[in-house]
């Protein structure tokens, strides 16, 4: 029997890893990626360069042997989300129940440049940099690439082409084109630009740098994930239009003015904020449906080519990246006689879950945005985790589930549904809402302290001390973490 000659469309995340998966079967695998060698030309500045890599995608990574030397080399663990208040109070609330229960931070261009090195030791595996896919023949699995820097046209054959080109796909494009087959974009009203949270002269950290930092603000937020230079990317995200927009700031003085109302205990740490955010574009979320995600045994779509969500939940790479084991299990069960029903099975087994995903990440934004500061979502975080301390597999929080677990995600979510109904009716509501309570009264006295150290600090001319008295605390020792855990729950 031949070999199976496969085309791969964009060598991002997902196409990257698939390469490897499938050439590590002996299979003649091309590469085509539009953009140029990212480890060799500079990074693209201002976008989306910092993710998180969960269980899914470490899974993804062990069964390929490279999960350690990612963890070790490329990734920043995060043990939790420290949420600031506008008055530098921070809540801490931890991924889970211990330490084990941790997500790794890490830069993209890191990782895909990795993935690239792995790929490219791979025999079977072919890597062409700067081809733009401008054609398909669907029939055929025949693609047209085109050199963007000559213009020069190529015709690649194959027995199989994936479409692993992103949210924006030109393979999907290419493909529904006369197709029964319905297609759905939805944009967030919010867009976001990035900007640096600098780390100091010795190259510490600022701030905690194993947590997932954010502000919320109602309607905007910024959130902050570490590099591993010591500094932190900053996201800030704001509606398009409206008061508080990216349409409203204008004026370097309107950007100023908005960090120093809305995020005041990071901007000292953002010495360029303002000329970054002048500078850069602003990027949008998308969240992509497609009905069918193969043809005629001859094209598959995977990764944001699929299904693109929003980033509020950091599964949209993990996602992709168990697309690449639940392809690979399926090769190693079904065989490659009928790619047609091979590919219906894998749609059939993914889409249900990344569709349930779409929208735990839009409301995982909502979340983020602005519930995060109320004390019920603290509580219930927190009677969750307490719930799973006591009954362990009975009762797993939904993030846990997500996050720290393959369990494929709509089974998740029922889940969690079906514990929630339980926990009516043994009324832990009420439970619930006297933790929310016990936080409020706590969050009052804090406000109270602070008010108490500043005014104090005022009258001895002081300001500065105060605000970094209150803001979170420059962390990055096992120990130290350990008192920022104990801190006082604060919430706005
Ligand atoms: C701000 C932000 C934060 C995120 N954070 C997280 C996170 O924390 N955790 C997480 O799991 N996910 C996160 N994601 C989602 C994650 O980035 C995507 O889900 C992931 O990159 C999808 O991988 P992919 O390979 O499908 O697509 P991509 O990584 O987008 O790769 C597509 C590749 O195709 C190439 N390409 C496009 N068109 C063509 C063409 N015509 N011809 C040839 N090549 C082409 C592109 O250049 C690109 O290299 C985040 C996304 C954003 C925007």
């Amino acid at each position: 029997m031949t070999t199976p000659r496969i085309t791969i469309v964009g060598a991002g995340l997902g196409g990257s890893l698939l390469g490897i998966y499938l050439a590590r079967r002996g299979w003649t695998v091309q590469l085509f990626e539009l953009r140029g060698d990212l480890r060799r030309e500079p990074a693209e500045a201002g976008r989306s360069i910092k993710l998180t890599l969960a269980e899914r995608g470490l899974t993804a990574l062990a069964e390929l042997g490279l999960d350690e030397h990612v963890k070790k080399h490329i990734c920043v663990p995060l043990r939790g989300r420290a949420i600031h208040s506008r008055t530098g109070t921070v809540t801490y609330q931890p991924y889970g129940k211990n330490d084990d229960e941790v997500i790794h931070s890490f830069s993209r261009n890191d990782l895909n440049g990795y993935l690239l090195d792995v790929a490219e030791a791979e025999p079977t595996l072919r890597l062409h940099f700067g081809q733009r896919c401008v054609g398909l023949d669907k029939q055929t699995a025949t693609a047209t690439f085109q050199d963007v820097r000559t213009g020069a046209e190529a015709r690649v054959e194959a027995d199989v082409l994936i479409g692993s080109d992103g949210a924006f796909s030109t393979v999907r494009r290419m493909m529904l084109v006369r197709e029964r087959i319905d297609y759905h974009q939805e944009f967030l009203p919010w867009g976001y630009k990035e900007v640096t949270i600098e780390a100091t002269a010795e190259g510490l950290p600022q701030m905690d740098r194993h947590a997932l930092h954010v502000w919320p603000c109602g309607d905007h937020m910024l959130f902050a994930l570490p590099n591993i230079d010591g500094s932190l990317c900053g996201v800030c995200t704001l509606p398009f239009e409206g008061p508080h927009s990216f349409e409203s700031l204008e004026s370097a003085g309107d950007v100023e003015t908005m960090f120093r109302t809305h995020f005041p205990d990071v901007l000292p740490f953002m010495p360029n904020a303002v000329e970054e955010f002048q500078s850069r574009p602003i990027s949008e979320f998308v969240t992509v449906r497609t009905s069918r995600w193969h043809h005629q045994g001859k094209i598959l779509l995977i990764g944001d080519a699929a299904h693109s969500v929003v980033p509020f939940y950091g599964q949209g790479m993990n996602a992709a990246f168990e697309d690449c084991t639940v392809l690979n299990r399926l090769i190693d069960r079904r065989g490659t006689g009928d790619w047609k029903s091979l590919f219906a099975e894998f749609e059939a087994l993914r889409k249900p879950n990344t569709d349930v995903l779409a929208e735990l990440s839009v409301e995982n934004f909502h979340e983020l945005c602005d519930t995060v500061r109320r004390p019920i979502v603290t509580a219930r975080k927190r009677t969750s985790i307490f719930l799973n301390k006591l009954f362990r597999q009975h009762s797993v929080p939904l993030y846990t589930m997500i996050s720290h677990t393959t369990m494929p995600y709509a089974e998740a979510v029922e889940r969690h549904r079906r514990q929630e109904r339980i926990a009516r009716w043994l009324g832990l509501d009420l439970a619930v809402w006297l933790v929310s309570l016990n936080v409020r009264l706590r969050t009052a006295l804090a406000r109270r302290r602070t008010a108490r150290l500043a005014s104090a600090a005022a009258a001895e001319g002081r300001r500065e001390t105060v605000v970094q008295t209150v803001a979170v605390p420059l962390r990055s020792a096992p120990e130290e973490r350990e008192t920022l855990r104990s801190e006082e729950p604060v919430e706005l």
